[in-house]
């Protein structure tokens, strides 16, 4: 798939660590693999290449094992948070249907980097709605949101409904449901260069959809071994209904097949080696990425290779 670059406030030229052909300014999001509008995905090579994602799942179900939903329903990122980002929220399937007309967004982030010190926002600290709004409109934010320390490889699920930051220091990889639905909460007074104004926020929307109390995940990961190669399980259904989140360290030739999903998302991060499909070799490298189409029952990966691989819960 071919990349598609957002320049942001808070972004930087991290992402050239990729090789990627960035243009220029302060770049934060890479949008590696999108069905969305606002930076859909073009396929590079291939028998469809120049097509976009979101075409061929109208217009070639078989690639995805005829799906029922209407939009390709994830979407993968990385970020460059060389400033951080806005404390912000995003709405579940149902809020962001009826206010937005289009998906709500639960995500992850796997922390491909992060400079010693750097924390992130997750969750906060109010104890019920009333004392949330109160919180909020008298600008206690420092009572009010929690602050966790991070480190490079941590991984962290952000359902719709928390309160959540990247801060500046950190790149991470975020598998999502396909929205583009951002509600700002706080964003540290700044102003932005190209238009000498600050951003918009979105208090009301915010204060809809926040969860109160704060409830910490219970997240199950599980990690195995294979000779040299080493598995993990970050997230899948049913604690994350949206999608299922893998990372295979890959040091030895291995096979795989689609776990829980009919279509395989992968993305990687570092190394060099090659994925093996009905005989035929395509390259890997760090920033690449990939979808291996429900056409394809097993593939192979070869070289030393570390990859964050992610499949739709979608039925
Ligand atoms: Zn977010």
């Amino acid at each position: 798939m071919k990349p598609v670059f957002h320049e942001k406030m808070w972004g930087g030229r991290k992402l050239e660590k990729f090789d990627y052909d960035l243009p220029a300014g302060d770049i934060g999001e890479c949008w590696a693999i999108s069905g969305h509008p606002h930076g859909r995905s073009e396929v590079e090579n291939g028998e469809f290449a120049g097509q976009f994602i979101d075409d061929l799942w109208k217009n070639h179900g078989e690639l995805f094992g005829d799906p029922k939903g209407k939009v390709f329903p994830l979407l993968t990122k990385i970020l460059d948070a060389e400033a951080s980002l806005s404390v912000q929220v995003h709405p579940d399937n149902d809020y962001a249907w009826k206010h937005e007309h289009e998906l709500g967004k639960t995500e992850c982030w796997y922390i491909i980097d992060a400079e010693p010190g750097s924390y992130l926002i997750y969750g906060h600290n109010a104890k019920n709605k009333a004392e949330l709004d109160d919180m909020i409109e008298s600008g206690k934010w420092d009572d009010l949101l929690r602050k966790v320390p991070v480190k490079t490889g941590d991984f962290f699920y952000v359902p719709s409904g928390t309160v959540h930051a990247l801060n500046k220091g950190i790149m991470a990889l975020e598998t999502q449901q396909s929205s583009d639905t951002t509600y700002r909460l706080y964003d540290y007074d700044r102003v932005e260069k190209s238009t000498g104004k600050k951003r918009e926020l979105h208090i009301k929307q915010s204060e809809d959809t926040i969860t109160v109390p704060h409830k910490d995940p219970q997240l199950d990961i599980q990690t195995k071994t294979e000779g040299k190669n080493k598995f993990t399980t970050f997230v899948q259904p049913p604690i994350s209904p949206f999608f299922a989140v893998y990372r295979w360290e890959v040091k030895e030739p291995v096979t795989l097949k689609h776990n829980i999903g009919k279509y395989t998302l992968v993305s990687v991060i570092n190394g060099t080696g090659k994925i093996t499909v009905d005989g035929k070799d395509y390259d890997l490298k760090k920033g690449v990425h990939l979808i291996v189409p429900a056409t394809v029952n097993e593939w192979t990966l070869d070289g030393s290779l570390d990859i964050i691989a992610s499949e739709s819960g979608e039925k």
